[in-house]
């Protein structure tokens, strides 16, 4: 089959990869407008269920980009700088420039061609390619092929309330952070972690109203950046911000959230952010559109009608998704009312709020939060996720050599 696929983010780069290894007859290319290296966003945050997912899919990749990859301990919650809470857990993170890449070299070994410096962005652009035997649009939440059909996929897209910055820091980080700060204007937060070697991702976030009466809409890039290192000058212990998106300064943005009736029409499939969105504070939008890559290619494996294998992925696909699109919109509508949360409450209940965001839980748990700020609980809860990571390593076949020591908790105050 000749499959051209548009944008060259983890969905298509991922879906190329999976359906070369069913069936090496394809045809692959993958159109990306922009250069090799230039990307938007710094790092995203992944965990084991996506490791097992890869390992399982190809792990040749899977491999690689764990080997790249920085493991993060503990969730950390600071109010003002000085008042803290704990969650307990782990993830892993790298820089979506290193996730390309890694996809990108996997791609071409299996035999995709990956053009780069190249936009499909009007009707005539679109008709170059459109007599492949199949057009995968991945090109993000804001699709120019989705808005090329829209009435035929049935399109609706929504922008969020906060306004929000993807920056980096040379703030090293050893957890996941939340950093809130109280100023007159209102609350603005940012929630951070290592993403490479000396950097960390730092992504923050205000209400609309917060941002105004901040000024952070009419102050130049560079003036917005050192305010920012200003207000957060304790959590970021003095360090800098970086800003960076796709070559130059990165932009204040709001969320774009995108659902579609259908995710296929004709010869066209969306996948990934060019079908749906999920709130970013949950951190599962790579995920998703990597679970579409391997759903997609194994629906075109399954089954030799084109129509039935599209027609089967979009159900299958949606299906999987209703939970988690469901605790991202809950998700972020606690991040646009954080004012109301974090008025008047200190780190632990703050943190607590912020745990129970998505739901009901068991009156107990606001004890079990309690205990486990103790450091005591905190070294035994970590080396608990020792063992469990150990374990699913071996299971999924990582080698040896990625075992992972417990690091020294730092000092609490
Ligand atoms: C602030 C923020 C933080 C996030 N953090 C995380 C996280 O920690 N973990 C996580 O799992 N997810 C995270 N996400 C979500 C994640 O970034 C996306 O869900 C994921 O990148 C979707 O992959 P994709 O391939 O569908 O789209 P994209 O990654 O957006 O890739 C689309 C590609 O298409 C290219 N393109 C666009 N238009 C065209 C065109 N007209 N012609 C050719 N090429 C084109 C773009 O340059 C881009 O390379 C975050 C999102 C945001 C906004």
């Amino acid at each position: 089959m000749r499959i051209v696929c548009v944008g060259g983010g983890p969905a298509t780069l991922y879906f190329a990869i999976s359906a070369k290894l069913r069936d090496a007859g394809h045809e692959i290319t993958v159109i990306e407008r922009d250069p090799p290296g230039a990307t938007y966003g710094l790092g995203v945050v992944y965990w084991d269920d996506l490791l097992d997912m890869l390992y399982g899919n190809d792990m040749e990749s899977a491999r690689e980009l764990r080997a790249a990859s920085i493991l993060w301990q503990e969730q950390e919650i600071r109010m003002r700088g000085t008042d803290t809470a704990y969650f307990g857990g782990y993830g892993y993170s790298t820089t979506r420039a290193t996730l390309l890449d890694v996809l990108t070299r996997r791609a071409r070994e299996l035999g995709v061609d990956v053009e780069h410096n190249r936009e499909i962005a009007t009707p005539a652009d679109f008709s170059a390619i459109a007599d492949a035997d199949l057009v995968v649009a991945g090109d993000g939440a804001n699709s120019r092929v989705r808005q090329l059909h829209s009435t035929q996929f049935g399109s609706r897209v929504k922008v969020g309330g906060n306004p929000y910055i993807w920056l980096g820091t040379d703030k090293v980080f050893d957890s996941f952070i939340f950093a809130f700060e109280g100023t007159p204007a209102g609350w603005i937060w940012f929630h951070a972690y290592p993403s490479s070697p000396g950097i960390s991702t730092c992504i923050v976030e205000c209400t609309e109203q917060t941002w105004h009466a901040l000024g952070l809409d009419a102050c130049s890039d560079s003036d917005g950046l050192r305010q920012l290192e200003k207000i957060f000058a304790g959590a970021l212990d003095g360090h800098s911000l970086i800003s960076q998106s796709r070559g130059q300064s990165a932009r204040w943005l709001r969320f774009v959230e995108v659902s579609n009736e259908t995710w296929h029409h004709d010869n066209i499939v969306l996948i990934g952010d060019a079908a749906h969105t999920t709130h970013f504070t949950i951190g599962s939008g790579t995920r998703l559109a990597m679970m579409d890559s391997m759903g997609l290619a194994h629906c075109l494996f399954e089954h030799d009608d084109l129509d039935l294998a599209l027609k089967t992925f979009d159900e299958r696909s949606r299906e999987s998704l209703r939970q988690v699109s469901a605790a991202a919109r809950t998700s972020k509508a606690w991040y646009e009312n954080v004012d109301r949360y974090a008025t008047g409450r200190n780190a632990v209940d703050l943190s607590y709020a912020m745990g129970v965001r998505s739901g009901y839980q068991a009156p107990w748990r606001y004890q079990t939060h309690l205990i486990s700020q103790n450091p005591v609980w905190r070294r035994v809860r970590r080396h608990m996720a020792t063992g469990e990571r150990w374990v699913l390593a071996r299971r999924r076949g990582e080698p040896l050599a990625r075992r992972s020591r417990v690091p020294a908790l730092p000092p609490t105050s």
